[in-house]
C-alpha cells in the first residue's frame, strides 16, 4: 500500500534514549571530587602497569595517564611491599601537582593489605573488590567483611568488580546443580551470566549490610566477549541503581582490541548503561599506556557524550585526490589540536566542542567545511589550485600557493583566539 505522508511529517526519534539514573558514588583525594553516577558525565578511568612497588616509576605512569585525561587512576597493590608504596605514590604524585583519586586493586590478600597497611588505605580514594579472589569456604565472607570494614571507617568507595575469569566458583556451582536439577534446565552460559549478576548484587547487598551506604558502591561485572558483555550489563542495568563500570576484559591489542571495546561500549553507553569507563587494552610493543585512554576518550566523544578534543574531519580520500597534502594538513592540524589541549583546556573554555574540517575535494569538501567551526575544501586531482576556507558557516577566503598548510593553521589559531580567547565574540553566524 503506498504511503501518502510527506517525508517531513516523519518525526525522527532522537538516537539515544533517556539515560539509566543511578545513584552518585562520590571518589575524593583533597579537595579534588570526581562524582560517579547521578547526573555526572560518564567517567574515563585507567590502570597502570607499573609495579606498584616502583613508586616513582608507578607515579609518573599516573601522571602520564591523568594528563592523557584519566579522570582516576586504577592501581595493583598486591603485596605487602606494594601496600607500603602506595603513599609514597600518592606523596610523588601530590608534588607534581597531580590530585588524581588513586584506585587500590586488590585480590586474594587485600582484607591483610588494608589491615595491616593503614597508610594506604588512607592514600587510596577508592578500592575495587572482586567477590571470586577474596578467600573461598568460610573465609570469603570473614575477608569481604574485614575489606568493606576498612572502606566504612576511611569512608572510601569500593567496586565491587566480579569478572567472569575469577567468577566465584562455589556460586557458580551451586548454581550449575541446581538448573541440572529442573525438569527444563537453561543453558550454561544462561547460568554464568546470572551468577556474575548474582556475586555483584549479593556481594553489594552483604557490603551494606556491614556498613557501607549504597552511595559508596560501584559495581562492575566484566566479560571479555562483546555480546556476552551487552547481555549482563543490560540485566545488571534493570536489577540495581548501583553506578556501573563498564570495561571489556582482556580486549586484546590494537584494532582489535580498540574495535571490540569500542563495540561493546557504545552499544551500552549509547542505551544510557555505563558512568564511568576503563578500556583494557594490551598495549603493543613500544606502545604508550596512554593509548587506552586515548580510546576511551573518542568512544565518549564519538558518542556525544562529552568532548575533551577538538574534533578533525578528514575524507579518507579517493581517485578523485592523489596527492596526500589534506591527509598531511589533517594530520597536522590533529597534532597540534591535542598537543594544546592541556593549555588551551583552561585558557579557551569550550575550545573542546571545536570542530575543524579538512576535506579533499569539491564534492564534500565546501558542504563538510560549512558545518565545521572551520574548514578547509583542498583542490582535487585537476581542480583550480584554490582551497576555500569557511568559518562559521560562511565562505571567509580562498587560499592558493604553495603556503596553503601554514596559513590554514594560523587562521585556525586565530579563530581559536577570536572564538574562545578572553575576549571572545560569538560566532560569525549562529
Ligand atoms: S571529498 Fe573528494 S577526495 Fe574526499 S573522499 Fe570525497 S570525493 Fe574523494
Amino acid at each position: 500500500m503506498r504511503d501518502d505522508r510527506s517525508p517531513l511529517d516523519a518525526f525522527v526519534e532522537p538516537a539515544r534514549p533517556a539515560p539509566r539514573r543511578s545513584r552518585q558514588a562520590a571518589v575524593r583525594w583533597g579537595s579534588r571530587l570526581v562524582t560517579v553516577g547521578g547526573d555526572a558525565p560518564v567517567r574515563v578511568q585507567a590502570m597502570t602497569n607499573t609495579d606498584t612497588v616502583d613508586a616513582i616509576g608507578t607515579a609518573i605512569q599516573v601522571k602520564e595517564l591523568a594528563i592523557a585525561g584519566s579522570e582516576m587512576v586504577r592501581i595493583t597493590v598486591n603485596t605487602p611491599e606494594a601496600a607500603a608504596a602506595v603513599p609514597h605514590i600518592r606523596e610523588q604524585l601530590d608534588r607534581m601537582g597531580i590530585d588524581v583519586p588513586l584506585i587500590g586493586d586488590f585480590h586474594y590478600n587485600g582484607h591483610r593489605l588494608l589491615a595491616d597497611y593503614p597508610a594506604c588505605a588512607e592514600a587510596l580514594s577508592k578500592y575495587r573488590i572482586n567477590p571470586g579472589n577474596v578467600g573461598k569456604g568460610d573465609k570469603h565472607d570473614r575477608q569481604f567483611a574485614q575489606m568493606v570494614e576498612v572502606a566504612a571507617k576511611f569512608q572510601k568507595p569500593v567496586r565491587i568488580g566480579v569478572n567472569w575469569g575469577s567468577l566465584d566458583q562455589e556460586l557458580l556451582t551451586e548454581l550449575m546443580d541446581e538448573n541440572a536439577k529442573l525438569a527444563e534446565p537453561q543453558e550454561p552460559r544462561q547460568i554464568m551470566y546470572r551468577a556474575i549478576i548474582l556475586s555483584a548484587l549479593s556481594s553489594a547487598r552483604r557490603a551494606e549490610e556491614i556498613g557501607l551506604a549504597p552511595e559508596q558502591i560501584i559495581l562492575s561485572c566484566k566479560m571479555s566477549g562483546v555480546q556476552d558483555l551487552i547481555s549482563v550489563y543490560r540485566a545488571l542495568a534493570r536489577q540495581c541503581d548501583y553506578p556501573l563500570h563498564l570495561g571489556l576484559t582482556e580486549a586484546g591489542m590494537g584494532t582489535k582490541g580498540t574495535v571490540a571495546s569500542t563495540a561493546a561500549l557504545a552499544v551500552l553507553l549509547q542505551e544510557g548503561i555505563g558512568d564511568t569507563i576503563r578500556v583494557s587494552l594490551t598495549p603493543q610493543p613500544g606502545e604508550a599506556r596512554t593509548q587506552e585512554v586515548v580510546v576511551a576518550l573518542e568512544i565518549l566523544q564519538s558518542l556525544g557524550l562529552r568532548a575533551f578534543n577538538p574534533s578533525v574531519t578528514a575524507c579518507p580520500g579517493c581517485g578523485r585526490t592523489t596527492s596526500t597534502t589534506f591527509q598531511v594538513l589533517a594530520k597536522e592540524i590533529d597534532d597540534f589540536l591535542r598537543a594544546q589541549m592541556p593549555v588551551w583546556k583552561t585558557r579557551y573554555p569550550g575550545v573542546e566542542a571545536m570542530k575543524v574540517a579538512v576535506m579533499g575535494c569539491i564534492v564534500n569538501g565546501p558542504g563538510e567545511s560549512k558545518h565545521a567551526d572551520i574548514g578547509i575544501s583542498l583542490p582535487g586531482t585537476g581542480e583550480a589550485p584554490a582551497a576555500p576556507v569557511f568559518i562559521d558557516g560562511q565562505k571567509a577566503l580562498t587560499l592558493r600557493g604553495d603556503n596553503i598548510a601554514a596559513e590554514f593553521h594560523a587562521l585556525v589559531e586565530n579563530y581559536i583566539e577570536r572564538r574562545f580567547g578572553s575576549k571572545a565574540v560569538a560566532p560569525l553566524s549562529t
